[in-house]
Parts: C-alpha cells; structure tokens; sequence
C-alpha cells in the first residue's frame, strides 16, 4: 500500500500547514457543493501534527478562509486565539486515538445515510460493496447529543474496526488515509444507503453470506492498483 503523505508537523515549515488547511477548504467545499451535506452540517479533519486541523463550528463552507481553519491539540486544547471547531471536535479527535494509520475524517448528514440512521438501521452486506468500509456491515453507533463525549465514545469504538458508521438520528462518518479517501468514502456510504433504502422497499433484501463477504474483503486487499503501490 502507498504510504500516506497525510501526516504533518505543526513544527515544520508553516507552508506546510497552509497546504493542509487549504486542503481541508478544498474537501469541505467539495462535500458542501456535491450536496452531501446539506446547508452547514458536517464537518471534516486532517491529522496535523499531535492534533488535528478542523472546519470552525456553524461557517458556511463556501465562505472558509485558511485562518478560520482550526488546529486543535492531541490533548484537546485549542491553542492561541483562533475560531471555535467543529462542536464534533471531540469524535474527530478519539478516532485519531484509535485509528493511527487513518489521517482523515469526513461527517455528512448525507441524505439516505441520514434517512437508514433515522430509521435505526446500520448497513448490513446486502452489496459486496459494503466491504468498502472494511467490514461485512457499516455499523449504527447508538444516538448520544451531537458533540458529547460519549458519542466521541462510542464513535471511536465503531470506527476502530471499520473506517465508516452511521449516527443514529444523525448522520454518517467516513475516515481515510486522505482527505480525498475518506470523501471518496463518503460518497460510497452515501451510494450504499440510497442502494440499501430502495431494496428495503422491494421487500427482504439478500444478505451476503459471512464467507462471502470475508472472500470480498480478501479480494479489497489487492483490488485496483493497491498491490503496485507497495
Ligand atoms: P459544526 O458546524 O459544529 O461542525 O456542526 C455540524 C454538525 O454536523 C454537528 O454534528
Ligand atoms: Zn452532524
């Protein structure tokens, strides 16, 4: 696997960490634009140093300028006068904890991964192309108030073995070693919900046995260019 250029120091050149915040704008507007998010919910990090650069809390994507781009510390703290993070800053930061090979997170309010976690219903392998959140299902993570620590709980326990879940009455989360992984990740979510919504709706879907998906999951490992990258 190609290794990840995401990791950066804040102790390095400041360019550096101008590239990165320019990075999260680019992703953030990208989410914003595609629709995957509506209005100014979600918000999306980049691992930076101990910490992590994050979206300010409640700005229009659109409207971000690198300085509004918030770095916060691996202990939480939030350094020097800056804009107020993302309310999620805490999940954000327990994944990064939890996950140390992924570098990036995207949180939508995705239209039918919303609708599925309003509903109560995680993704089950109804698709082979559920595998891509690395697993044979895209968990539901139980619904605690937006921002709590106990959802940042409960979020870094689901994505320590998957790299997305679902929030009941909430939304969705994606991770990845990229900024562009884990968009890219979003979609698929997004794309496998609407899927899985419209198959309910036809009746009992066809699950994927466990020794189909396991066989799937093998197969990801090498799928595409992957096993060129090493
Ligand atoms: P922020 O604007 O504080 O990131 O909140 C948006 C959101 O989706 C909360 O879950
Ligand atoms: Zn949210």
């Amino acid at each position: 696997m190609a290794k990840s250029n995401a990791i950066h120091s804040r102790s390095g050149k400041a360019s550096s960490e101008s590239k990165v915040r320019k990075r999260v704008i680019r992703a953030a507007c990208k989410m914003s634009a595609s629709g995957l998010s509506p209005g100014r919910t979600g918000n999306i990090s980049c691992r930076f140093d101990d910490g992590m650069l994050i979206t300010p809390s409640g700005l229009a994507y659109e409207d971000l300028k690198v300085s509004d781009i918030v770095y916060v510390a691996g202990d939480g703290d939030v350094p020097g006068k800056q804009k107020k993070p993302s309310s999620e800053w805490r999940f954000h930061l327990s994944v990064y904890h939890a996950r140390p090979d992924r570098h990036a997170m995207v949180h939508t309010h995705s239209l039918h991964a919303t609708v599925l976690a309003c509903a109560g219903k995680p993704i089950p392998a109804f698709h082979y192309m559920v595998a891509v959140a690395g697993g044979s299902d895209i968990p539901l993570v139980p619904y605690a108030t937006f921002g709590s620590e106990k959802l940042a709980e409960d979020v870094a326990a689901a994505l320590a073995k998957r790299d997305a879940c679902l929030l009941a009455s909430h939304g969705a989360i994606a991770i990845g070693e990229t900024l562009e992984h884990a968009l890219e990740l979003a979609f698929d979510v997004e794309v496998l919900a609407e899927q899985y919504f419209k198959v309910l709706a036809l009746g009992p879907p066809n699950f994927l046995l466990r020794s189909e998906m396991a066989e799937v999951l093998e197969k990801f490992s090498s799928y595409g260019q992957r096993a060129q990258d090493d």
